[in-house]
């Protein structure tokens, strides 16, 4: 048994989990914080597939019986009712119910759900709105049916000129991902963090129209053999250029390229939010502005329990000037997922939405905060859309985005 299974890594088939699947012993902690680290009840529930739907199928547990169902010789299920597809596709891989069953029984439940995502692809076909994510990659090299040249588009409005990575030799690449390239709302944050890197003198270059998708949304939806394939292109490309650092903006990125990649890449992976506190540890970023504002932290799960990444951001936002930083009630590894993960966005955009939601009520009532800061484009697209439905004033922001406001004179 490994107890130290990485989230969303060395993924077997469905068949390889048929005896763990008789392990789970229902005991339902996987669907809850620690409530060591989770103070009172108000915000234990954790699992956002079972805690939207509230029946045993969407938790883990349940989840472990369908395995069961399925792996058995004979399946006992041929054809899968709506609810289970519904149950097995609105799990957002969010990781906490492998966060605590690792520890505490060796299980990886949420690796096992990954592999029944694919088995349930390979016997009954990839659902509609899942298939446009896929053929989007594989037709435009991203999820959103954009087109190749408006890639870097982004960096028109720099008042400096990138450097090109497949032109020039460069020791960094800024991997900005597709939603910092094409989405208005992500936007900034590729143009914060390029501000920020050049600010601080780093010379550094993009693959801007060159730049492909890294296959994560594919991956999370359970289309692993498209995965796979595509997968060998980017390694192709991305040893060929030279670089000793990748920085990523983008958390899905980041978990893809060091899970899903690991071992294959001639260089590091780090996430921008890393790289930012690095910076600030050498004493090379200097702030000049007071940004006289109170926040929350939201973990992004790809980030925190995927990445183990969860002091950097909070000491790059403890660094920052006039900010009152409230922590939220669930964080680090007990953390909320937004609800957005794993292709739930796509395909139940209603659950993603009051995940989120239930999200920024924790951040109000528990921090006190309106602003919610994230290093995520997804966690922020859906948190975002989840504020402007709300209208009560709450403010989803990027954290580079602060950091280049606290940075200017
Ligand atoms: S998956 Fe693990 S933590 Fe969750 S109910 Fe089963 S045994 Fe308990
Ligand atoms: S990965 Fe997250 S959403 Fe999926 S079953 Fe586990 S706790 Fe629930």
């Amino acid at each position: 048994m490994d107890y130290k299974a990485k989230l969303g890594r060395n993924i077997k088939s469905l068949m390889e989990y048929r005896n763990d699947a008789w392990k789970c012993v229902r005991c339902g902690l996987c669907r809850m914080g620690d409530p060591e680290d989770v103070d009172g009840q108000d915000f234990i529930d954790n699992c956002p597939a079972g805690t939207t739907y509230g029946f045993e199928l969407f938790y883990s547990a349940g989840k472990w019986d369908l395995i069961k169902c399925l792996t058995a010789e004979p399946p006992e299920i041929d054809e899968p009712t709506e609810l289970m597809k519904k149950a097995i596709f609105t799990c957002t891989g969010c990781g906490r119910c492998q966060e605590v069953c690792n520890y505490m029984k060796g299980l990886e439940p949420m690796n096992a759900f990954q592999a029944l995502k694919a088995y349930a692809i390979e016997k009954w076909g990839i659902k509609k709105e899942h298939n446009n994510l896929v053929q989007s990659i594989l037709n435009y090299d991203n999820p959103w049916m954009a087109p190749r040249r408006t890639r870097a588009h982004w960096a028109r409005k720099l008042d400096f000129k990138l450097k090109d990575a497949t032109k020039e030799d460069v020791d960094i690449l800024f991997f900005p991902g597709c939603n910092a390239s094409y989405v208005p709302e992500i936007v900034p944050t590729a143009r914060a963090t390029a501000n920020i890197m050049r600010s601080v003198g780093i010379d550094f270059g993009i693959l801007g129209e060159k730049e492909r998708c890294c296959g994560s949304t594919a991956f999370r939806c359970g289309a692993f053999e498209m995965f796979e394939k595509y997968k060998k292109q980017n390694i192709e490309q991305l040893n060929s250029l030279g670089i000793k650092t990748m920085v990523t903006a983008c958390a899905g990125c980041h978990s893809t390229f060091s899970h899903n990649y690991a071992g294959d890449l001639d260089f590091e992976v780090v996430h921008v939010i890393e790289y930012v506190a690095r910076l600030i540890d050498e004493g090379k970023i200097e702030f000049k502005n007071n940004l006289d504002m109170t926040l929350t932290y939201h973990d992004p799960c790809h980030i925190g329990r995927y990445g183990d990444i969860y002091e950097a951001p909070r000491k790059v936002l403890k660094a920052l000037p006039g900010v009152t930083f409230n922590e939220m009630k669930r964080i680090k590894q007990s953390s909320m997922c937004c609800g957005s993960g794993g292709g739930v966005k796509t395909a139940y955009p209603e659950m993603a939405l009051s995940v989120a939601s239930n999200r920024l009520d924790e951040a109000k009532e528990a921090a006190g905060a309106s602003t919610v800061v994230s290093c995520c484009p997804f966690c922020e697209i859906n948190l975002g859309e989840a504020a402007k439905a709300r209208q009560d004033g709450t403010k989803v922001v990027d954290i580079m985005e602060l950091v280049e406001q606290a940075m200017k004179g």
